[in-house]
């Protein structure tokens, strides 16, 4: 009401002045001269409704007490009804469902809110495009068009085409996203491993070792030698890898640094307290910029010279799956440096050199992601690291973000503005340097007075001081962790939604996940770049009986949906066709209570039954078990999709030799059946683990054969991680004995070092190997993994084959369609899934990152 009053006094003025219709045509909107005044009206009317609302009776007995006034009542709701109405009227505007004027019982409060929020979502999406728009980036330039009639890609973007004549010049890279930047992924020499698979390290040389770093690393073979690099099915370059890897599992899961970071000591130096050296203005500060080798080998010859330095990163991830750390900067006590670390990406390893001495103090500010990143992006590690962040939680400062930290040792005023700018541009602006700067300009100062305030507050007694080296070396001992794909992963983040599905939704929600996922790493995409989660869950929710539905429920359509509408119509039927049943929360919620690091990694037997053509990003895990109990090698044909059809062709082949009419398993039937039955995942033994089970989704299935099938399934795991067991055994009394052997000069360390190295989770498998032995006895037969060695692997990699044995989840759904809409109808996704340069993949994103507070 306050609004509407002040509009009429505004307009009022103006038809009054006799100038003002002629300010009018240089007004922004009747009343407003600029953004600015609008803006500053606009926040003035929502302050007050705002402190009006918060001034009325609370919810509760006072609100109950006030109701029981007729008066009180009436103008409640009256004024309910007008609000409403003008916030359906709004939502109408905007396209958006806007039933939240009907006082129908069942549109529940919540619902209603649900409204609200997916609505704001909507309005304000919509005013990203447009300032974006404003800004000169044009979203429709981009047109979706089938690979291979794609335009090249330019690199245009706003503040390269505005010039620097512009006044406003500084304001148009505040995006959060730059449009048309070109994909610096293109230009990475190691192409990025998107695959289903745990991270491994990639670290060859270990500079500054206390203990060498482990054969597996340094043996240039086995590392070359990618897996996805072959021309085989996700699958079967999954098994390919464990093959080649079983024996260094463990190698490959620890912390390179682990041994040296558990010995280190800080020296008595840092431990006392220090003078502040202050910092020198940034105008009489030499900045380098560093994209050479050249440039880069001699930064690391200057920063092994020094006793520390501070480092920070900048990175992307909205246009990538798993992020690209874009740029490193680093300060001295002299001089700033910042690497374009999208350039030099294959060689910043050799910064190991100084970031692993011991002697040298690298200082971070929340370190946390920094540390994850460094080992992804370029196997770089951090060994003696100073995190201030940790720094301010020790001393309980009011808030632990850098700005902060820079406001109150520096008085200096950072501008955040940067932060989540889209660091891939290049040539970066003026404005973005400076920003990336001055999060490590003052660092190294500011390192000093914590330091000195952690003794000071600790009455000069360095506990706490060493406390917070203790706790920096917890950060920098964390390894980065690649989101797997589970098959309930999904679950996970359905359950955060705070919303019920039925059956019919939680399939499609589960359907559209694997499908996001499993693009996402295949186009090198983040998951929220090819379908944000809210779009994913209106589509859920509303199961749009048409494509178009599908694209009504997002706004602004994401290219790749709008590219494979067909598939995610499919889905979005298959869903449609569950059996209609209300999804207890509470059941799949229990299961995931304790959130671990990583989804588990189970097999779920259960979803057997809606497992379709065109469900490709389901794990091939799924479909086997029941084909190998059917003892149907023929059975393999019907699942082509689930990324064995090579094998199937293989196989096929090698039976067709075998003379017929045999009783017994053919050589090729007992080769199949000995890898389907290995094909779990390789790294199985290192996630967390509850056994083979059943989901609850189970009951819903109406052909349940299900439990005996996981039961089959279970046992067959049961013996196969028996016989992990017995080999992981074998090997290490082996090692034990050759250890003996050695003396006892090491032994010491090794040996309590040998409990702490092994990582935690084979601890568990034991566990749960032994829990199996007793509760399952093993099966008669032994299992006999395939020994790829042996085999004629030119057959996986014939260029011949390549046409028909790529794994192309978008063959079927092709032919799908073109029965389905015989003419007219544009395809235009049949080029969707093909991927420039990355391997078809399982899929599923399991975790998101903890932004580091500035
Ligand atoms: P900083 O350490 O503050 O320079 O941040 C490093 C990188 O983390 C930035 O380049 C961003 O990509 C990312 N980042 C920082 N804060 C956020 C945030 N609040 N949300 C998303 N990304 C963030
Ligand atoms: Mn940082
Ligand atoms: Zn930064």
């Amino acid at each position: 009401m306050k609004t509407s009053k002040k509009e009429s006094t505004n307009s009022g003025s103006r038809d009054d002045n006799p100038d003002a219709n002629r300010a009018e045509e240089s007004e922004l909107c009747p009343g407003f001269q600029d953004v600015d005044a609008f803006v500053k009206y606009g926040l003035g009317a929502v302050l007050s409704a705002t402190k009006a609302s918060a001034g009325l009776p609370q919810a509760g007995d006072e609100y109950d007490f006030y109701r029981s006034f007729p008066g009180f009542q009436e103008f409640c709701e009256s004024q309910g009804d007008e609000l409403l109405h003008c916030m359906s009227q709004i939502m109408q505007h905007h396209g958006c469902r806007s039933h939240i004027r009907d006082r129908n019982k069942l549109t529940g409060l919540e619902e209603r809110f649900d409204l609200v929020v997916d609505s704001n979502d909507v309005i304000l999406e919509r005013a990203g495009i447009l300032l974006d728009e404003a800004d000169g980036v044009n979203r429709t330039q981009n047109p979706v068009m089938p690979a291979g009639f794609q335009p090249p890609k330019i690199v245009v973007s706003s503040w390269n085409r505005k010039g620097s004549s512009s006044g406003s010049r500084s304001e148009t890279f505040r995006l959060l996203h730059a449009k048309n930047v070109a994909r610096p992924q293109l230009k990475f020499k190691e192409k990025v491993d998107n695959s289903n698979t745990p991270f491994v390290p990639k670290i060859f040389i270990k500079p500054n070792a206390l203990k060498p770093l482990p054969s597996y690393f340094s043996n240039k073979q086995i590392r070359k030698e990618r897996p996805e690099d072959l021309d085989v099915p996700a699958a079967l370059a999954d098994f390919i890898h464990q093959q080649r890897t079983q024996e260094h599992v463990e190698d490959m899961f620890a912390h390179p640094y682990q041994y040296e970071l558990d010995h280190l000591t800080i020296p008595e130096r840092l431990l006392s307290k220090p003078e502040p050296q202050m910092y020198k203005p940034m105008a009489e500060t030499k900045l380098s910029f560093i994209d050479s080798l050249e440039e880069l080998v001699a930064l690391n010859g200057k920063l092994c010279q020094l006793p520390e330095f501070a480092v920070d990163l900048e990175h992307h991830s909205y246009r990538s799956f798993l992020g690209i750390t874009c740029l490193m900067q680093i300060s001295t006590r002299e001089e700033d440096f910042i690497i374009d670390t999208l350039e030099l990406r294959g060689e910043m390893h050799i910064l190991n050199e100084a970031f692993t001495d011991p002697t040298i103090v690298k200082v971070f500010h929340g370190a946390d992601s920094d540390i994850e990143w460094l080992q992804r992006d370029f196997g770089l590690y951090v060994v003696n690291l100073f995190d201030t962040h940790q720094a301010s939680r020790a001393l309980n400062l009011a808030r632990h973000s850098l700005d902060h930290l820079l406001k109150n040792f520096c008085n200096v005023n950072s501008d955040k503005r940067y932060q989540l700018a889209d660091w891939r541009i290049r040539p970066l602006p003026e404005e973005m340097i400076e920003y990336a700067r001055a999060d490590t300009h003052y660092l190294l100062y500011i390192y000093d007075c914590m330091r000195a305030q952690l003794l000071e507050s600790n009455h000069g007694q360095p506990g706490l001081l060493q406390c917070v080296w203790n706790k920096s070396k917890d950060v920098s001992l964390k390894k980065y962790v690649k989101p797997i794909f589970s098959e309930e992963s999904y679950l996970e983040l359905q359950r955060k939604q705070k919303r019920s599905f039925n059956t019919q939704q939680l399939t499609t929600f589960r359907l559209l996940y694997a499908w996001r996922d499993k693009l996402a790493r295949q186009e090198d995409e983040s998951t929220g770049y090819v379908l944000p989660t809210h779009m994913m869950i209106k589509i859920s929710e509303e199961l749009p009986k048409e494509p178009q539905g599908i694209i009504a429920c997002c706004n602004p359509v994401p290219p790749l949906v709008r590219q494979q509408v067909n598939e995610l119509h499919l889905l979005v039927q298959q869903g449609r066709e569950m059996p209609l049943l209300k999804v207890r929360r509470d059941l799949t919620a229990a299961r995931f209570e304790p959130a671990g690091p990583l989804p588990h990694l189970t097999l779920e037997l259960c979803q057997v039954p809606l497992f379709g053509p065109h469900d490709a990003s389901r794990g091939s895990d799924s479909g086997h078990p029941q084909l190998v109990a059917d003892g149907k090698l023929a059975a393999l044909f019907v699942n082509s999709l689930t990324g064995f059809f090579l094998l199937e062709v293989f196989f096929l082949s090698k039976e067709l030799e075998t003379p017929a009419g045999q009783r017994s398993l053919s050589v090729a039937q007992t080769k199949a059946r000995s890898i389907i039955e290995s094909f779990e995942n390789p790294f199985r033994m290192y996630l967390p683990s509850s056994g083979a089970h059943v989901n609850k989704n189970a009951k819903f299935d109406p052909s349940s054969k299900i439990f005996e099938i996981s039961k089959r399934w279970k046992l067959q795991s049961a013996e196969q991680q028996q016989k992990e067991m017995e080999v992981k055994k074998k090997s290490k009394e082996e090692a034990k004995q050759k250890n003996s052997k050695d003396g006892g000069r090491k032994k010491a360390r090794c040996g309590s070092e040998d409990g702490e190295t092994t990582p935690k989770p084979s601890k568990k498998l034991m566990k749960s190997a032994e829990k199996s032995q007793k509760t399952e006895p093993p099966s008669e037969e032994t299992f006999k993994p395939f020994d790829y060695a042996q085999s004629d692997l030119k057959v996986f990699d014939g260029s011949k084959a390549k046409d028909n044995t790529q794994f192309d989840p978008n063959r079927q759904a092709q032919d799908f369609r073109k029965k389905k809409f015989p003419q007219g109808q544009k395809n235009n996704s049949s080029s969707g899934n093909r991927s420039m340069s990355y391997m078809k993949g399982k899929s599923e994103r399991g975790f998101r990152h903890n932004w580091p507070k500035r």
